[in-house]
């Protein structure tokens, strides 16, 4: 974080160079919350150039929030046709009504906050630019400024992000001025600090930029989205007989851990008898998270790609972490003499050694 001094040099230099540098834009003229309102949300998905034009013969149709409340769906929707979206128009005239019914534009952040289709953004940027009060507005144009000004490497696509640069953004609002110190973030963040190459000889703020004193700025913020993943359920049959387990081999072709032996699941054995459920673990495999589910099983006979392996062997052979996991499940259901269904998720360092103990073999994954 900058020094009080220094947030205070920030404050002046940004709301110095907003008073002089800032776009004339048709919302920029008023107080009136309808209008600073209805700019935000046609602004949240279009550039800036596009929305002047919409948003002129939006209020010269809707100039006052009663003519939106009333308006014939149609000619609402015939006056939002281009911006996209259609579920925006919605819900403002769903809020229009509200605020027309209970006589008045809401004075509050959290009363902004309630009506339909209003987020965090719209409800701090209507609450300081037609209020003043100070509620810091964050959005991707805030991240950037903020990760490099303050050379903070806060992964802007993780969960806490936006809670973080929040308290940030709260932190160096200039409560004196919150609607015109929010618009100017947003102005340098849109005209100035760009996402690829910022201009930072131009910039009111390259005296305290921190990632400009340490040459990183292009490489913030960062972003870095989770991995996807997939969740499924998947089923395996514990199959034994005469202390062998029925078995299938990968074959040495295989993508994934060749000539490792796996249990087989219901698609294997089509005539397979599934019996009661022995219990459950999770596994996850690359992007996969998987709940495998162990039953006991039976087969009329034995299919051609499987073989009957005695338990005594598998410290020998190379066996999947799954099939390790379904053992370690087997053998506690065992040992506990629980019935099948009530074994619980195993923890890897909790199976006993017995016979079925499959730790010792050896596994890819
Ligand atoms: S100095 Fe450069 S990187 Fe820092 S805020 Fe200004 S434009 Fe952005």
């Amino acid at each position: 974080m900058l020094s009080e001094s220094e947030i205070q040099l920030l404050r002046s230099r940004l709301l110095h160079w907003f008073s002089v540098n800032k776009r004339d834009l048709p919302w920029r003229r008023t107080k009136d919350p309808y209008a600073i309102w209805i700019s935000e949300v046609m602004l949240q998905q279009t550039r800036v150039a596009a929305v002047i034009r919409y948003y002129e013969r939006f209020l010269s149709r809707f100039p006052e929030i009663r003519a939106l409340a009333e308006a014939p769906e149609a000619d609402l929707l015939a006056h939002w046709a281009g911006l996209g979206y259609y579920y925006r128009a919605r819900n403002m005239q769903k809020a229009a009504q509200q605020v027309n019914q209970a006589g008045g534009f809401p004075a509050s952040y959290e009363a902004i906050r309630e009506l339909p289709g209003i987020g965090d953004y719209t409800a701090a940027a209507v609450a300081s630019i037609a209020f003043g009060l100070p509620h810091a507005v964050v959005d991707g144009n805030v991240y950037r400024v903020l990760s490099r000004v303050l050379c903070d490497r806060t992964n802007i696509a993780a969960g806490h992000a936006r809670m973080h640069f929040t308290a940030l953004a709260d932190r160096l609002l200039d409560r004196g001025s919150p609607g015109s110190f929010n618009q100017a973030v947003m102005e340098l963040g849109a005209t100035v600090c760009l996402p690829k190459k910022p201009l930072c000889l131009l910039c009111p703020l390259a005296g305290v930029c921190k990632a400009r004193h340490a040459g990183g700025q292009e490489a913030l913020p960062v972003k870095i989205k989770p991995r996807r993943t997939v969740e499924a359920t998947r089923i395996l049959l514990w199959i034994e007989s005469d202390g062998k387990l029925l078995l299938w081999q990968r074959p040495p072709s295989a993508r994934l851990m060749p000539g490792f032996w796996e249990l087989p699941e219901p698609e294997h054995i089509p005539s397979a008898q599934i019996g009661a459920r022995v219990g459950h673990f999770g596994h996850g495999i690359t992007i996969h998270k998987y709940r495998f589910e162990v039953h006991l099983a039976s087969v009329p006979s034995m299919p051609e790609f499987c073989r009957w392996i005695s338990l005594d062997d598998f410290p020998q052979l190379p066996i999947s972490t799954v099939l390790k996991k379904a053992g370690k499940l087997v053998n506690i259901v065992k040992s506990q003499g629980a019935g099948p269904g009530q074994a619980s998720p195993v923890p890897d360092s909790s199976a006993p050694k017995n016979p079925l103990d499959l730790r010792k073999g050896k596994s890819a994954c």
